[in-house]
C-alpha cells in the first residue's frame, strides 16, 4: 500500500482505539506512526498495544512506526478533601509540602525541588491554565499566592510555571522505568517530555544508547532559548501545543510552532506539529473550519508529521478524524502553491557530497518529472538529508534494516522498504527499479533518480546518482518471498 501523499499522521491510541482491528482500521485510514502514551495505564497494556500494532503491521506488510511518549516531570497538586473546590477571583490560595487532603484554602504541592524557584510575583498556572495565580509569599515548604482568575479545581490537576526554569530532570524515576521498557519492545521513537535543555536530551540519548529515535517535545518556552543546541542532540523534535499553549501566552504558540518547524527543517530534523489539530473530532463526525486551516498550515510549513492525541485515544470519531486528516494533506499537497510555500526559503545545504547529491536528485527529478528517487540506506540518514529537499517525487527508501525501515515512517515524503542488502551497483539499480514498479511508483517509460553510497554499508556516506528509465521487463520472474514486500 503505497500513501498518496508526502506529509505523515500520527495517531495516539487509547481506549478507543486499542484493540488489534481498531489499530488495522486506523493504520489503513492513513496512519503511518502511533504513539503510546505513558501518561495513562500501565506496563502492561502497553507491551498488549505495541503488540497489537506489530501484528497489524505483519499483516497489511508494510512497516510501522511507533513511538512511546514519556510522561515527564509534569507537576501536580495532591488532592481534595471533597474531590473538588472552587476558587474565587482575588482570593489567598497555598500550595504546600503537607501531604494532608486540600480545601478551599490550600492544597498539597509534593514537589519539594521546585519551591526554591519559585519568587514572589511569579505566575501559576492550574488546570490546562484555566486557574490562574500569582505568588505573595514563596517560602521552603508552602506558596501562598493571589488567585486572579479563579474556577473550578479537582484533584491531581497540572501544574505550569510559565518561564521559569525549573532545577528538574526530563526524565523521572517513572520516565526510566518506561524507557526501560520501550527499549525492551524495540519501539522506533522515544518522545522526551519537558525539555527545557540541552543537556536533557543528551542524558535521555546516553541512556537510548542508540536504541531508538529521540524526539524532543519543545512544550516549555525555556527550551526556545537553547532551540538549535536541543536539536542538534535530537533525532525530531514536535511541537508540543497543549503545554505549550499553557506556559506560553496562547497568541504566541502560532510563530513559536512556524520557528520551530523553520528550524528543524533547515538543520534536517524531522518535525512533528501536535494537539488539538482536530479536538471538536473528539465529540463531531466533522471538524471546524478553523481546524481544518490549522492542519493545512502545518502541513503548508512542511511539517513531517501531523499528530492526533485525544481525538484518536478517547474520541468518538478517530477513524474519521484521520481520514479528514489525510484529506486535507491531499489536497493541499496537490495544490499548485504548496511548493512554493514549501521553498520560500533557500536551505542552506552543507559542503558535503551527501548534501550535493541530494539536492542534484531534486533538481534532476524536476528537470527529467523522473517518478521517484530511490535512496538506499543503511542507518537511515541518506533519506533525512533527501527528505530536508522536500522533493515533489516520492522518496522511495530502501533499507536492510527493519528498524529503519520501522523508524523513517515519521519522515516527510518518503516511502519505506525493507529489502535484501545489495552487493553490486548493477544489483542495486536491477533492484530499485523493481521495487518502484511493484510499490506503484514507477511504470515502464518512467525514469527514477537512484542514489546511494558506494561501497555499500558506511552510514552518511552517499557518492553516486543514476539515472535509470524503465524498459518494462525488469519484473520477469516471481518476485521473491520476502517480508514487506522488499526484494
Ligand atoms: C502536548 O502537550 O501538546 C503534548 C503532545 O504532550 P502531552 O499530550 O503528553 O501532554
Amino acid at each position: 500500500m503505497s500513501r498518496k501523499r508526502k506529509t505523515k499522521i500520527i495517531a495516539t491510541l487509547g481506549p478507543a482505539t486499542s484493540s488489534q482491528k481498531a489499530i488495522e482500521t486506523l493504520y489503513r485510514a492513513g496512519v503511518d506512526t502511533f504513539r503510546v502514551n505513558m501518561s495513562h495505564g500501565n506496563q502492561d497494556d502497553k507491551r498488549e498495544l505495541i503488540s497489537n500494532i506489530r501484528s497489524v503491521e505483519e499483516k497489511v506488510g508494510r512497516p510501522i512506526a511507533i513511538m512511546v511518549d514519556l510522561q515527564g516531570p509534569k507537576l501536580r497538586i495532591g488532592n481534595f478533601k471533597d474531590g473538588q473546590v472552587t476558587l474565587k477571583n482575588g482570593q489567598s490560595f497555598t500550595l504546600d509540602l503537607n501531604k494532608t487532603d486540600g480545601d478551599d484554602a490550600r492544597v498539597s504541592f509534593p514537589h519539594p525541588e521546585v519551591y526554591g524557584a519559585i519568587r514572589k510575583g511569579s505566575s501559576l498556572l492550574l488546570n490546562d491554565g484555566k486557574i490562574f495565580m500569582v505568588v505573595e509569599k514563596a517560602g521552603k515548604q508552602a506558596i501562598t499566592c493571589k488567585v486572579k482568575i479563579g474556577g473550578p479545581l479537582s484533584n491531581h490537576k497540572g501544574v505550569n510555571l510559565p518561564n521559569a526554569v525549573l532545577p528538574m530532570k526530563a526524565l523521572t524515576a517513572k520516565d526510566r522505568r518506561d524507557l526501560n521498557f520501550a527499549l525492551e519492545q524495540g519501539v522506533e521513537w522515544i518522545a522526551l517530555s519537558f525539555v527545557q535543555r540541552a543537556s536533557d536530551v543528551k542524558e535521555a540519548q546516553r541512556l537510548i544508547n542508540g536504541r531508538a529515535g529521540l524526539l524532543a517535545k519543545i512544550e516549555k518556552p525555556a527550551a526556545l532559548g537553547e532551540l538549535e543546541e536541543i536539536l542538534k542532540f535530537s533525532d525530531a523534535t514536535m511541537v508540543a501545543r497543549g503545554d505549550l499553549g499553557v506556559e506560553a501566552r496562547v497568541e504566541e504558540v502560532p510563530m513559536i510552532q512556524k520557528k520551530i518547524i523553520r528550524t528543524a527543517r533547515s538543520m534536517g530534523k524531522p518535525v512533528v506539529v501536535a494537539t488539538q489539530m482536530l479536538e471538536s473530532m473528539i465529540k463531531n463526525p466533522v471538524p471546524t473550519r478553523a481546524e481544518v486551516s490549522d492542519v493545512a498550515n502545518a502541513i503548508f510549513d512542511g511539517a513531517d508529521a501531523v499528530m492526533l492525541s485525544a481525538e484518536s485515544a478517547i474520541g468518538d470519531f478517530p477513524v474519521e478524524a484521520v481520514i479528514v486528516m489525510d484529506k486535507i494533506a491531499t489536497q493541499i499537497e496537490n495544490d499548485p502553491s504548496y511548493r512554493k510555500m514549501l521553498h520560500r526559503e533557500a536551505l542552506a545545504g552543507t559542503p558535503t557530497t551527501d548534501d550535493a547529491i541530494t539536492a542534484a536528485a531534486r533538481g534532476i527529478t524536476r528537470s527529467l518529472g523522473a517518478s521517484a528517487i530511490v535512496t538506499f540506506t543503511a542507518s537511515g540518514s541518506t533519506a533525512l538529508r533527501a527528505a530536508r529537499e522536500r522533493p515533489m517525487a516520492p522518496i522511495l527508501t530502501l533499507t536492510p534494516n527493519l528498524h529503519v525501515a520501522r523508524k523513517l515512517c515519521l519522515v516527510w515524503g518518503l516511502h519505506t522498504v525493507k529489502t535484501r542488502d545489495v552487493s553490486s551497483f548493477e544489483e542495486m539499480i536491477g533492484k530499485a527499479k523493481r521495487v518502484a514498479m511493484r510499490q506503484g511508483l514507477a511504470k515502464k517509460g518512467d525514469r527514477i533518480i537512484v542514489t546511494a553510497g558506494v561501497p555499500f554499508g558506511v552510514p552518511g556516506s552517499t557518492n553516486v546518482l543514476h539515472v535509470a528509465e524503465i524498459k518494462g521487463n525488469e519484473l520477469k520472474g516471481k518476485p521473491k518471498n520476502v517480508r514487506f514486500t522488499g526484494d
